[in-house]
């Protein structure tokens, strides 16, 4: 039976050709046809056989979830829907900045973590992506891109879905992206975002990329009222695991803090960010809550509050930015994605 190619990592390859009575070089010929180069007919493949072409279209397809729709936001930002199946779909947003160009990638279809301001937590977990769908989002636009004349050059799981609930998925994805015989992307250009799955972030740490962690809280209380994972593991645990992070992998830790009004703006809590923050090599992003109806309860901070919080930060030295709000006109700003079959529930 024929096989998706986007399902392989070279070793698995190399013995699916095996098994097949081929030789297993095979493989490394198609990841540089198909990666390196971006060829997808078996027939322009000049440096394999003739019979072997012939063959090659019933033991393997090239199946990319298909793209179903495509946003453009007046900012720059794309949004992408992609079909993965079972009826359901997933959103990837593509990000440009000064000097980057960032695919955020989703991991499930829906997400039990349930974190309160997040608008794919308000679906349960529906469907964890296979490698293939995972990979497929960033292939699908990357051949976009490649039409334009431009690359991808970061790449974050920080999409739908809690990547580290869907650990063998995501780190077989990021092996592709990162083997020189796949996308070549560099480490350190991959990260990895958690609500805090305290025992596998050292999988993080192995895979050699980057971890981002969404904080979002400077006591249990308020963090566990945003995100139920913190009954799990605690504040004290998660910030543990991250200051093991930063040493073994000599990186500094991305925290993501979402400013909501009245329950994370406060200077107390500035204070209380940098207390819990400052042994850990770090930088801080703060990002004010962009309202959805998926949190109706939850309100955006005034303007004045969100400068107050960030130079309160500053004044002690510490890295903090102020994401941009990038793709909110087409719910493509963090927190606000979601499938199409829930968001027609919701709005
Ligand atoms: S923020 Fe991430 S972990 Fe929390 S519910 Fe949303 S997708 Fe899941």
């Amino acid at each position: 039976m024929e096989k998706n190619f986007y399902q392989f990592r070279l070793p698995e390859l190399e013995s699916y050709f095996q098994e097949i009575g081929e030789k297993k070089f095979r493989a490394t010929q198609l990841f540089k046809w198909v990666y390196g180069r971006g060829i997808v007919d078996f027939q322009k493949m000049t440096d394999i056989s003739k019979t072997l072409r012939e063959r090659l279209p019933q033991m393997l397809s090239f199946h990319l979830p298909p793209m179903q729709r495509r946003f453009q936001s007046k900012d720059g930002t794309r949004k992408y829907l992609f079909d993965v199946g079972d009826g359901y779909s997933v959103e990837s947003v593509l990000i440009p900045s000064k000097d980057r160009l960032t695919l955020c990638v989703s991991s499930e279809v829906g997400c039990n973590l349930a974190c309160r301001f997040c608008l794919t937590g308000t679906q349960k977990l529906k469907k964890k992506l296979d490698m293939a769908s995972i990979l497929g989002q960033y292939v699908a636009v990357s051949k976009e891109l490649r039409l334009e004349g431009k690359k991808i050059t970061n790449i974050v799981f920080m999409g739908m879905g809690e990547p580290l609930d869907n650990e063998e998925n995501v780190f077989r994805a990021i092996e592709i992206l990162h083997n020189p015989l796949g996308f070549n992307l560099s480490r350190k250009k991959i990260t990895v975002s958690t609500a805090g799955l305290v025992p596998k972030i050292p999988l993080v740490t192995k895979a050699g990329v980057r971890l981002a962690v969404s904080l979002n809280g400077t006591t249990d209380e308020i963090r566990s009222y945003l995100m139920p994972i913190n009954k799990k593991w605690s504040l004290m645990e998660l910030l543990a695991a991250c200051k093991k992070h930063a040493e073994e992998a000599r990186d500094k830790v991305t925290f993501e803090y979402v400013l909501i009004k009245g329950l994370t703006d406060s200077l107390r809590d500035a204070d209380r960010l940098y207390d819990i923050t400052k042994d850990i090599p770090c930088k801080i992003n703060i990002i004010p809550f962009n309202e959805h109806p998926g949190a109706p309860e939850l309100r955006r901070p005034s303007e004045e509050q969100i400068n107050a919080f960030q130079q309160r930060l500053i004044k002690k030295g510490v890295h903090v930015l102020r994401r941009r709000t990038m793709g909110d006109d087409i719910f493509a700003a963090c927190g606000q994605l979601t499938s199409a079959q829930q968001r027609e529930k919701i709005f």
